[in-house]
């Protein structure tokens, strides 16, 4: 059986165990995309968090079903078409295909069933027709409305008065300035759907109601999404799906904060202010920016600006490093005791950290998905390996010593996703990236780092020292070591936002 969990919920704002429908299954139906221009790193938040979550939960031996949507139809579709001067069809096709580009840009697995409006569009017109019939909607002007006073608990998940709510829908024919629309008009030159109460398009909460209830059935055991999307559209999608189908919509709410820029505001598009994630893994390898959103737990605010991504990249780099130092020691654990002893007290603190490590990982991922903790006991592993790897003698005989960390970092990778490629794809990949960042050619770099060791090698230091020096200057740092003259690119120069 899978590991149990305990899980925050929005609704009734406690952290509890998680208990799902099915034992050992997790329904999971995340708000996706609509798709009208490209993501940015403000979405890929919700992206990412939902990608460590259900591969943690895989890992932990649950049966997970993971549901993630489009809306391929919509205002903002419509109207960017129009000045493009394209089909809205064509539009969202094309920023589909950009969505995904980016996603496994970003190493995401895919959803289980990435269902689509325009492709659930009987579903849709389904259960308007029952919400119609129960009583909870009217039809008016060729449009269908929501009556929010036929729900009783509407408002419980956001904790808003009824008396203060207000939907952005306007038209004629509507009851109560909270209720909102189910099904819209066509209006003139607007792509329109066949429906009992005349071509049209559905509004946006039926939507997910129905493509949620389509994939997963009435009750899902976990909802997710931004924390911006608790009123009103989850607040709709509950007294949809509860007033049309007689059951419990949602077991657990899971929102995730929202990014936030150093002006307080959020992200987005109509604020000017979005940094593309096209634009992101130009310049950074995407487990920088995975860890920069997982070092944080999930349901806090998370401020973005120019020195994120580099710091994100330098703790990354730590790890790997670690990994690096502990790889190249091997790694059977036998006699491990005795070896640390021999070795001092670095050596008994990476023994001590690493065999305590799943223990303390497990448990704080257990407790509502403590990713920021969970990764704080990385990173304090990973500089205990670093400060031993610094000993002659651990470089020799430190393999039973180090061999509990390699099998915490392999949790890490499997878990979470970070840690997972090789290191040297990833030192590459950080070189070329961040070489590109800074408009040089690797080429370049290495002509000048060799003409460097070919003026030491005769003796002739101040030139050599002049290279190194212009080489520093473009962010490029040489390493002498045993094995010769190695180099990177520093890490502290800023994505542009
Ligand atoms: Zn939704």
């Amino acid at each position: 059986m899978p590991t149990p969990f305990r899980l925050y919920d929005t609704k009734s704002r406690t952290v509890s165990d998680f208990t799902p429908q099915v034992p050992g299954t997790v329904g999971i139906y995340v708000c996706g995309m609509t798709v009208y221009d490209r993501s940015h790193v403000g979405h890929a938040r919700a992206m990412v968090v939902f990608d460590a979550f259900t591969r943690w939960l895989r890992h932990e031996g649950w049966k997970v079903r993971f549901v993630r949507n489009f809306t391929d139809i919509d205002d903002k579709i419509i109207a960017r078409a129009a000045t493009l001067g394209i089909d809205p069809a064509k539009l969202a096709q094309d920023e589909i295909d950009a969505f995904h580009a980016d996603m496994a840009g970003l190493g995401l697995r895919p959803p289980d069933a990435e269902p689509r409006v325009t492709k659930t569009m009987p579903q849709i017109i389904e259960l308007i027709a029952a919400l119609v019939d129960g009583g909870h909607a009217y039809p008016s002007e060729g449009s269908v409305w929501f009556s929010v006073t036929s729900y009783e608990r509407y408002g419980e998940l956001s904790g808003r008065k009824r008396e203060d709510m207000r939907s952005a829908d306007t038209a004629l024919g509507k009851r109560d300035p909270a209720d909102f629309a189910l099904w819209k008009a066509v209006k003139p030159g607007e792509p329109a759907w066949d429906s009992p109460w005349g071509p049209g398009r559905p509004g946006w909460h039926i939507e997910c109601s129905a493509m949620a209830k389509h994939e997963l059935g009435d009750t899902i055991d976990i909802h997710g999404g931004g924390l911006d999307l608790v009123f009103p559209h989850h607040e709709n999608e509950i007294a949809q799906s509860e007033c049309g189908n007689g059951k419990t919509y949602t077991r657990y709410w899971m929102h995730n904060g929202l990014l936030t820029m150093e002006s307080g505001q959020k992200m987005g598009k109509s604020l000017g202010n979005v940094t593309p994630i096209e634009l992101v893994l130009r310049e950074y390898p995407a487990e920088a920016l995975r860890l920069y959103y997982l070092q944080n737990h999930y349901r806090s605010p998370l401020p973005w600006n120019a020195e994120a991504l580099p710091e994100a990249l330098g703790m990354l780099s730590r790890l790997y490093d670690a990994r690096d130092v502990a790889e190249a020691m091997g790694g059977t654990e036998e006699d491990a005791d005795r070896v640390a002893s021999e070795l001092g007290d670095d050596a008994k603190a990476v023994l001590e950290e690493g065999r305590a490590f799943p223990g303390r990982f497990e448990h704080s991922l257990r407790e509502d998905f403590n990713t920021s903790q969970a990764l704080a006991h990385s990173f304090s592993l990973a500089r205990a390996v670093n400060r031993f790897g610094g000993h002659k003698k651990a470089r020799k005989r430190g393999a039973p010593v180090v061999a509990p960390a390699l099998a915490a970092f392999r949790l890490v990778a499997a878990s979470l996703g970070l840690m997972a490629m090789d290191t040297q794809a990833f030192v590459e990949e950080v070189k070329d990236k961040r070489l590109s960042a800074l408009g040089l050619r690797r080429e370049e770099v290495e002509a000048m780092v060799a003409q460097r060791v070919a003026l030491r090698e005769a003796k002739a230091w101040s030139e050599a020292d002049a290279i190194r020096q212009r080489l520093d200057e473009q962010g490029i740092v040489v390493m002498d070591g045993p094995e010769g003259s190695r180099w990177r690119v520093r890490l502290d120069m800023a994505v542009e936002a």
